[in-house]
């Protein structure tokens, strides 16, 4: 019996979680789900955003499942996600950006997968006012930092049969804080002679991301760098509803879907859960639980190859209920 916080969040986040929690129960898994919540609605009841509950919660199972929370603009909040991925320094985001057959997108076959530095770079929050017309951002890099992240991206590449890791930088201006990056970057490739460190500056990336997107496998970046890079590269696979992250520390992981709490339609029964379920699959795959997590991965497929039940982001007309009751269907028989 695995013990897993379930946080559903804001806007689509409650009607995403409970489908993929129905759908991901449908493998039988033995999942206690402890649900606590975080987020808008919780702190009108509140008044704290996170309240103390999830922080236990998370402690206490070390893995979470988690919806898309809003965040406040204006009132002077820090993103809920920054505050989780600092306090519990889960330092490497990973985005799993794969095509399915069936899914209008632009590209075809595309599998790779981004690993971002998440608790340094640009985003420490470190700005400062100089005077009326001047402020400045600190970008902090650090050879801990940057050397854990890369040797997840490599250690990934190495378990998942990959040969080529790209590091993406701009080192060429920023000779000191994204030259160390580098520079961790090539030491770590050296432990990994059988895989090759591919070098690429940032803005070339995105050049190479959006003309053959398919020459990449496992590209590590920082912080900055990598938000961009992933939701450019949803993009490419038919948009923010299909795509999955998990944030991972030493002992605690978060998985939740990139987009967010999707308030245009929120409360319709239209979201698509898919990014979610991804995100859940690949928390089944760091449980250890891969069959499970494949026949998931099968019954999606063959929904997405069919086409008659989608939800409406992706050309149909199905709603969450309908698409995920039709997941649970096919899952029971492939069990
Ligand atoms: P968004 O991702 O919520 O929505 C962008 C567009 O994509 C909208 O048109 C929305 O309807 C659509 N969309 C998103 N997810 C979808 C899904 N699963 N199915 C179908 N359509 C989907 O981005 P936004 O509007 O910029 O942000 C809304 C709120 O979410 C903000 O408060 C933001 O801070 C928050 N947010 C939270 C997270 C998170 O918790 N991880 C991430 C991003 C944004």
């Amino acid at each position: 019996m695995y013990n897993v916080t379930l946080i559903p969040g804001d806007g689509i986040g409650p009607e995403i979680a409970a489908i993929t929690k129905k759908i991901i129960d449908a493998t039988k898994v033995k999942i206690n789900w402890e649900e606590v919540n975080a987020g808008i609605d919780v702190y009108e009841k509140t008044g704290e955003l996170v309240p103390n509950n999830v922080f236990e919660s998370i402690e206490k199972n070390k893995i979470a499942l988690k919806g898309p929370i809003t965040t406040p603009i204006g009132k002077g909040f820090r993103s809920i996600n920054v505050q989780l991925r600092k306090k519990y320094d889960l330092y490497s985001n990973v985005r799993e950006v794969k095509s399915f057959e069936g899914i209008k997108s632009r590209y075809e076959n595309i599998d790779m997968v981004i690993f971002r530095e998440n608790t340094e770079g640009l985003y420490i929050g470190k700005e400062n006012k100089i005077d009326e017309e001047t402020v400045e951002a600190i970008k902090v890099i650090t050879k801990k930092g940057s050397t854990r992240i890369v040797k997840a991206a490599f250690e990934y590449a190495k378990k998942n049969n990959k040969k080529v890791v790209t590091v993406a930088h701009k080192a060429n201006i920023l000779k000191f804080a994204d030259g160390l990056f580098l520079n961790c970057a090539r030491e770590v490739a050296k432990d990994y002679p059988e895989i090759e460190l591919k070098e690429v500056i940032i803005d070339n990336m995105c050049m190479q991301m959006v003309i053959n997107p398919n020459q990449f496998e496992v590209i590590v970046t920082m912080n900055l760098y990598g938000d961009i890079l992933s939701d450019l590269a949803a993009g490419l696979i038919g948009g923010l509803g299909m795509a999955p992250g998990a944030n991972i520390g030493e002992d605690i992981a978060i998985f939740e879907a990139v987009h967010g709490s999707a308030p245009d339609i929120a409360g319709k029964n239209l979201a698509n859960p898919t990014a979610l379920l991804l995100s859940g699959i690949s928390m089944l795959r760091y449980l250890g639980e891969n069959k499970r997590a494949d026949i998931i991965l099968t019954a999606l497929k063959e929904t997405f190859k069919e086409g008659k039940v989608l939800t409406k982001d992706l050309g149909g007309n199905a709603t969450t209920t309908e698409f995920g009751d039709y997941l649970v269907d096919k899952i029971s028989a492939l069990l």
